[in-house]
């Protein structure tokens, strides 16, 4: 299973998936991308290989120089389309890597405010979570710093926001999560490897911290909502 995000200035979705590929060493048995398409949310999934994604995609391109994408290996809900990741409302999508602990709490918190879930995993509880804060009014980056406290367990994340052409978020919390520095694009990814094609140029984000990704720059924040720096290192792996 798998992270990859863009933040870019030119096509995301065939790169997406050309990381993805490099991530398949971990297992999955599901995939999916998202990117902002005219400025709005935008999903393709397929279970099983990559090769079902791609003829999704053939069948219906998905445009946009800014996206994100995911490997999944379930763990809540069987493999299948509606269980892939990005989960998604109109205002945020999400990926996840790792396990949610709390979320039947989460869930039934969400039911309770109107919430409409569309799968059987822990993840969906993320996207609520975000989009409740985001419709009280918040930031996107404030309401990433409202939702992320309340979530138990292991996880790796990447959102995108509706209407938003510059911003990903990126999350970690006892799972991994590198951040990549381009020339006027930004990634994020499971691990150098997946990075490898844009950028040798990485930093590991520490457990705790979440990242503010915009094409110009990044800014990583910790579990405290303090800014940090993280080391920045030049990386072996081959594109
Ligand atoms: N727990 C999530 C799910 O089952 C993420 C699994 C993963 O790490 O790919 O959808």
């Amino acid at each position: 299973c798998g992270i990859i995000g863009i933040v870019g200035t030119a096509p995301v979705a065939e790169r997406l998936v050309d990381s993805l590929r490099r991530l398949e060493y971990r297992g999955y048995d599901s995939a999916g991308i998202a990117a902002l398409e005219g400025g709005h949310i935008a999903r393709r999934r397929a279970e099983g290989k990559l090769r079902n994604l791609e003829e999704v995609l053939r069948q219906s391109p998905l445009i946009g120089n800014i996206g994100i994408g995911h490997t999944r290996w379930a763990t809540h809900g069987r493999p299948s389309v509606a269980n892939a990741h990005p989960h998604a409302t109109t205002e945020v999508a999400v990926v996840h890597n790792g396990i949610i602990e709390n979320f039947r709490q989460l869930r039934d918190e969400l039911l309770a405010s109107g919430a409409n879930f569309e799968s059987e995993t822990d993840t969906e509880v993320v996207a609520h979570l975000v989009t409740r804060e985001l419709r009280a009014g918040l930031s996107p980056t404030d309401a990433v710093a409202a939702a992320l406290p309340r979530l138990q367990g292991a996880f790796a994340l990447a959102f995108l926001f509706d209407g938003d052409e510059d911003l990903l978020i990126g999350a970690r919390k006892g799972s991994p999560l590198a951040i990549g520095y381009g020339k006027g694009e930004m990634y994020l990814g499971s691990d150098a490897i997946a990075l490898a094609p844009f950028t040798d140029t990485i930093a590991y984000l520490d457990d705790g911290d979440w990242a503010v990704l915009r094409a110009k720059g990044i800014e990583i924040r910790d579990a405290a909502n303090h800014r940090v720096e993280r080391a920045v290192q030049k990386t072996t792996a081959t594109a």
